[in-house]
């Protein structure tokens, strides 16, 4: 058991999903060819001027809301001026010292406790390019496209003691962000980018020991490692006799470790001041409660609704929203078959299923919920049986198509035909004289045996109801 207490504070990047970049008309677009997304606003010429995109403001607003903030009703911009070769003005425009949103609270649930983390302030500011260092020509290239891609900082307090806090928060924003519809959070294209504060103090002590930044962390493994490894360092330094410097650290993830990148000292000074292209912006209440009407249902809302009337367990219901794309494809799914059950069961037992082993994923999946809906139909109402289902299934999977086709090509139907149903258990009946004592004498048990053998047999078919009814009557004879 460690003697010291960690604390820790986060400051998550995330991009917005705009169509166009926050001060100019620019794709704002992941990707793309280096430096093919720009104008002369978004790479600094002099004497352009910018316009602000009003979405990206929406968009900002919106996650001030599902974040529980107050919405200051003025917020000015700011000019942010540090040299660095990825900001070709040398200046990031920021709302920074006059932040839109403030005072808000997410509530995590970590293994059944739940805590609200404080949200300090989120401020809307624009993205830097990118840096493509080619160590082997000794060479660094600037890409710009990501220039003034509409960002949102999101500031928490120092409000998580573990890794498994931070982690919560970050999925539960993710999950907000996503339904909220102004972000994809799509970690691997950078969307989602993470600045964690450590310190930590011994057990029962009211002060806050030094703190380290560890930076630009991007994914949730990486980001909970990266704590772990920091925490640690830490405990060691204080176990030594040792003093935590205040300083920005960097994570190395093939290592496990985070080295100094730079200290307290080199901390810039970024003289901000008000930007004189970009006009103060006043809210109407108006505006603002409009803005708040447009909010999507958020994911506490959907799980609720799904509990409530479609009557399907909590549990089941937060697997499913935890998911934005599995929860579409739900609603999709439900709204062509009226059996949201019977289809959040096929979803969770197979689909996910078959996701968890890496033979599916929902950015490519090739088939809709209509279909799959279709699918779940079949099993409902006799048409197909369970194992033919997952043949079906597979095959969509694999190739697509519809299961009505699928099952048309590969005859999975069942056809209920009366004469070989009997004639398939009537012989296991013949040749399985034990069991069937078995049953005569009380023991129920032995009836899954004989469906198991029909089953076996039939292949699809028949319909489980019928060979349940078949064998019944033979056994009662
Ligand atoms: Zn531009």
């Amino acid at each position: 058991m460690s003697r010291y207490i960690p604390t820790i504070g986060l400051e998550t990047h995330a991009e917005l999903s705009t169509s166009s970049k926050v001060f100019c008309t620019c794709s704002a677009e992941f990707g793309g060819t280096p430096n093919s997304r720009c104008c002369p606003v978004c790479s600094g010429l002099p004497g352009t001027l910018p316009v602000l995109n009003k979405r990206a403001v929406e968009y900002i607003i919106k996650a001030g809301y599902v974040m529980n903030c107050d919405i200051s009703r003025f917020t000015k911009w700011d000019r942010k001026n540090y040299f660095y070769p990825d900001l070709p003005k040398a200046y990031q425009i920021s709302q920074m010292p006059r932040p839109v949103c403030l005072a808000g609270k997410v509530r995590i649930n970590v293994d059944g406790e739940e805590k609200d983390i404080r949200i300090n302030r989120i401020h809307l500011e624009e993205d830097a390019g990118k840096l493509v260092h080619d160590e082997v020509n000794r060479i660094s290239l600037a890409d710009y496209n990501r220039c003034g891609v509409p960002l949102i900082e999101i500031v928490t307090e120092p409000d998580f003691h573990s890794a498994d806090e931070v982690i919560a928060y970050i999925e539960k924003i993710m999950l907000l962000l996503q339904y909220a519809g102004i972000c994809d959070c799509k970690m691997e294209q950078g969307s989602i980018r993470c600045d964690v504060n450590i310190s930590i103090a011994p057990k029962g002590s009211s002060e806050l020991g030094t703190r380290t930044e560890l930076k630009n962390l991007n994914s949730l493994k990486a980001i909970a490692r990266a704590i772990e490894v920091e925490i640690e360092r830490q405990e060691e330094l204080l176990d030594n006799g040792e003093k935590v410097v205040q300083e920005t650290r960097r994570f190395n993830e093939a290592l496990g470790e985070t080295t100094a990148m730079r200290s307290k000292e080199d901390a810039h000074d970024y003289r901000y001041f008000p930007d004189p292209d970009i006009p103060p912006i006043i809210f109407t209440e108006e505006e603002l409660a409009e803005i708040r009407a447009s909010i999507p249902e958020l994911p506490e809302q959907r799980v609720a609704r799904y509990v409530e009337e479609y009557s399907i367990n909590k549990k089941d219901a937060d697997i499913i929203v935890g998911n934005k794309k599995i929860c579409d494809f739900f609603d999709e799914a439900t709204a062509a078959y009226n059996n949201p059950k019977a289809i959040a069961n096929y979803i969770i037992g197979e689909l996910m299923r078959r996701i968890n082993l890496g033979e599916a994923d929902m950015e490519n999946l090739k088939f809709g919920g209509a279909e799959f809906a279709q699918l779940v139909e079949f099993m409902q109402t006799d048409k197909v049986s369970q194992a033919n289902a997952k043949t079906i299934l597979r095959e969509m999977i694999e190739n697509g198509g519809s299961p009505k086709d699928i099952a048309d090509a590969q005859d999975l139907w069942i056809k209920e035909d009366n004469d070989l149903l009997a004639k398939v258990v009537d012989e296991i009946i013949a040749n399985n004289p034990k069991p069937v004592e078995q049953y005569k004498n009380g023991d129920q048990k032995v009836f899954g045996f004989f469906m198991g053998q029909a089953n076996k047999t039939l292949k699809g078919a028949a319909s489980p109801k019928a060979i349940q009814e078949y064998i019944r009557k033979k056994l009662s004879e």
